[in-house]
């Protein structure tokens, strides 16, 4: 989508500061990280939201939770002391930017409940 700030990231016209890239995925730090590693999972096709997933998406969305978040969590080294992974829907689920994202926020402890 041409307006898109997350599309514009994954096609490298904005830049961000990326920690893994795959042939679907994108991932990059968070421009007001909220914890000590604050990383952003996208898909790189745009997808507004998680319920704007489709079946034929089943296969991405699979990828992220099962191949890249973990990876990432690993390699940033939050795996083993845990970490938080949110993806905000809709407006009274607080996302601002809608291209699909899954927060990945560790390095401290997080509280519950958000506010
Ligand atoms: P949401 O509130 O939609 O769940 O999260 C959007 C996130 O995107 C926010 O945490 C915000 O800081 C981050 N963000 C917004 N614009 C940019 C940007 O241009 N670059 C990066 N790296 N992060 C951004
Ligand atoms: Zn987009």
């Amino acid at each position: 989508m041409s307006d898109c700030i997350f599309c514009k990231i994954a096609a490298k016209e904005i830049p961000s500061t990326r920690v893994y890239e795959d042939d679907m995925v994108v991932a990059f730090h968070d421009l007001e990280p909220q914890a000590p590693v604050h990383v952003l999972v996208i898909p790189k096709k745009h997808v507004e939201s998680l319920v704007a997933l489709r079946q034929e998406d089943r296969e991405l969305a699979a990828h992220i939770l099962i191949d890249v978040i973990p990876k990432i969590a690993n390699d940033l080294g939050i795996a083993e002391e845990g970490f938080r992974t949110v993806a905000n829907t809709g407006d009274n689920g607080g996302q601002t930017v809608k291209h699909l994202h899954f927060h990945v926020l560790g390095g401290r402890f997080m509280k519950w409940p958000p506010g």
